[in-house]
């Protein structure tokens, strides 16, 4: 299994263990035409006759055709079958490639790794492993700073920092590295100085847990505001300590029993008042109650019993990370266990390299840091996100391993992700593997009349359908299908059903690229049909309209014999003589039909590709006007799974 990795190069793809003939690319079915000479000599391999596929976790369409001796036709085919549409570029994972592998006649299995990613423990479970380590040490709060706008959440930043430069570092130039460090009484904190909730509720996202104390600011002349309340439920979501530092009370107009009664309203109740909350009035302009701050974070600290263990390889997390035009990719990082040498070869996020140079917040080279200790790094092949684990390996070159695993674990993943809900052919997979589902839906509807009729409608198949899967609607408005709404469905795992309307070329690009379900309908039964079939987990359509191409009319003009014909220019595919088309006006369906005839100058053609012009006439419909958006398509059956 060593050499997996190494011998794989850059090609992703996969390869044959043995058996076959060798470097062929026979077509398994004998039906290839191009190359029949040759191919009509060999026969084709009996099923018995193949050894099993090693396949990678992801590959494109191309790659798996490879490896199966298929031809990427035959491939694309068996996906239409899976309910998806594919192109040759597209990615898949393994799970699809095996099914796809399965009904060519293939036995699979899938490339193994050659490490172990350490990847798999959670930031909680190395918190509790901490606490079990007879090695593990206190360390330094990680505190981060939040509270509504203006209520002098950077201000406060600034005063900390001004007043409490950690000692023998007063002479260093301050650096914005996204977080630091002071000391007090000998003792450290560190300060995360990107204020504000929405850092901290990304890091979470990505299930990075950086902060061990929040501190929420509230002014005092100004009380609890709506990002107030919004920063306290992250906060209280987050399980993290929390320390209410009332601000500006140099103000005449500071009122803090007043913060206090509207805090104990939201359960921030003062310790004071009986509750678990230390509150500490401060002036952030006026460099007050600053020390009393500091004491009451490391006080919150010590009741936490922060440690860590700094004997272990270093891990820890991203705080942030950018490209640097001199110096390639930098990241901070915040160590959170361990200790992070200069020279140590680490793995961040999906990205490896190994430490050039090391940088404290005064710009002070470092060769060690300890837990809690933020460094700026240098030495990345690549720019992590803020939020991504990173970890420290003993050898280089499993370093740059894991880190090629990953980013294929998180392609495989990305693709599995979408391809599980937001078409409908996941969602039956889903409910066949005995799990709950949600079926999302994105409405779109011509006029906003039958939005409601239809909403309703959906809403009670709730109430009908028997079974673990729940209907919701994202968003019902009336309109075409846009780009936007592809991306929040994309975003919310929805699909989108359009009712007598379609998408325009940009959205049907974008809902193509990612993976996202459209289902057109013009009749309200068929719609609620089809949608109560997908929860039940029957649905198997059996036709699907296929998109050829797109074309957008730019002038129109009527032929002696009346008939109304239109110069289109081609966005997009080809129109095809005997595609079908249909007449797009602001989204809406005007009118779908036949091609009477289809015209390069003079001739009549078979095809026209995109990038060209053509004039055309529809069967029946003479009422093309400039700036209608053409869609031509073709029905194709969809096997039932
Ligand atoms: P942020 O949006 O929460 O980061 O708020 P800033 O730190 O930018 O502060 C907003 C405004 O309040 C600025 O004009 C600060 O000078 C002012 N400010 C901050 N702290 C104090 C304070 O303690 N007293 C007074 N009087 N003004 C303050």
């Amino acid at each position: 299994m060593a050499s997996t990795f190494q011998s794989k190069g850059s090609s992703g793809g996969g390869r044959r263990t043995g058996g076959g003939p060798g470097g062929s690319r026979g077509k398994g079915k004998g039906k290839g035409k191009g190359g029949a000479r040759t191919v009509a000599l060999r026969r084709p391999m009996t099923p018995a006759e193949r050894a099993p596929v090693e396949l990678p976790t992801v590959m494109t369409v191309a790659e798996l055709a490879d490896n199966l001796q298929a031809t990427g036709v035959e491939v694309i085919n068996e996906l239409i079958k899976l309910g998806m549409m594919a192109n040759l570029n597209q990615q898949i994972n393994y799970d699809t490639a095996h099914k796809v592998a399965e009904s060519l006649g293939w036995e699979t299995f899938e490339e193994k790794p050659e490490f172990v990613d350490s990847d798999v423990a959670a930031f909680e479970e190395r918190a509790l492993e901490a606490l079990d380590d007879p090695d593990a040490v206190s360390r330094p709060p990680v505190v981060t700073i939040m509270g509504h706008v203006d209520h002098g959440k950077t201000k406060l930043l600034d005063s900390i920092r001004s007043a409490n430069v950690a000692e023998g570092e007063a002479g260093g130039i301050t650096q914005h590295i996204g977080a630091y460090q002071v000391e007090t009484h000998g003792r450290k904190i560190t300060f995360l100085d990107t204020p504000g909730h929405e850092a901290f509720t990304a890091m979470r996202a990505r299930g990075a847990q950086a902060t061990d104390v929040a501190v929420l600011v509230v002014a005092a002349d100004d009380g609890v505001m709506p990002t107030t309340r919004e920063a306290v439920a992250h906060i209280k979501s987050a399980k993290v300590p929390l320390v209410v530092a009332l601000n500006k009370i140099d103000l005449p107009a500071a009122n803090p029993e007043r913060v206090k009664q509207q805090l104990s309203e939201i359960e921030v109740v003062p310790e004071e008042w009986g509750g678990d909350v230390p509150f500490v009035e401060v002036s952030a302009r006026e460099k007050l109650g600053l020390d009393d701050l500091l004491d009451t974070l490391l006080l919150v600290a010590d009741v936490n019993e922060l440690k860590a263990n700094p004997l272990k390889q270093a891990s820890g997390v991203v705080i942030e990370a950018r490209v640097d035009p001199r110096r390639g990719p930098v990241a901070t990082v915040l160590v959170q266990s361990g200790t992070l040498s200069e020279k140590d070869a680490i793995v961040a996020g999906a990205t490896w390299g190994r430490i050039k140079a090391m940088h404290n917040d005064r710009g002070k080279k470092m060769r060690r840091a300890e837990p809690s200790t933020p460094v700026e790094i240098l030495g990345l092949i690549d720019v992590p996100t803020a939020g991504d684990r990173f970890d420290a390996y003993p050898d280089e070159r499993q370093a740059k391993v894991i880190a090629e695993q990953r980013q294929k674990d998180r392609r495989a993943e990305a693709l599995s992700s979408t391809a599980s809900l937001t078409n409908l052919a996941g969602l039956s997979k889903e409910i066949e593997a005995g799990g709950s589902a949600e079926l999302r839906v994105i409405l779109k509807a011509d006029v906003s009349g039958s939005l409601g009729a239809i909403q309703t409608a959906l809403l009670k198949l709730n109430d009908e359908v028997k079974g673990d899967v729940r209907l919701s609607v994202t968003l019902a408005a009336a309109g075409g299908i846009s780009e936007s709404d592809v991306s929040l469905a994309s975003a919310t795992r929805s699909i989108i059903i359009g009712f007598n309307v379609r998408p325009d070329v940009a959205a049907k690009r974008a809902a193509d690229k990612a993976h996202i379900d459209i289902r057109f309908y013009n009749i309200i039964y068929n719609l609620i049909d089809e949608m109560k079939l997908a929860m039940t987990g029957l649905l198997a359509p059996v036709f699907q309209d296929v998109t050829d191409g797109y074309a957008e009319v730019r002038n129109t003009f009527r032929l002696p014999s009346g008939d109304a014909v239109a110069g289109l220019y081609v966005l997009d595919g080809k129109v095809i003589r005997n595609s079908k088309a249909r007449v797009l006006r602001s989204g809406t369906v005007m009118f779908e039909g036949t091609i009477k005839s289809l015209k390069r100058f003079k001739d009549d053609v078979r095809e026209v590709a995109s990038g060209y012009e053509c004039g055309i006439g529809l069967d029946g419909f003479n009422d093309l006007q400039v700036g209608d958006q053409l869609e031509f398509f073709h029905r194709e059956e969809v096997a039932r799974s």
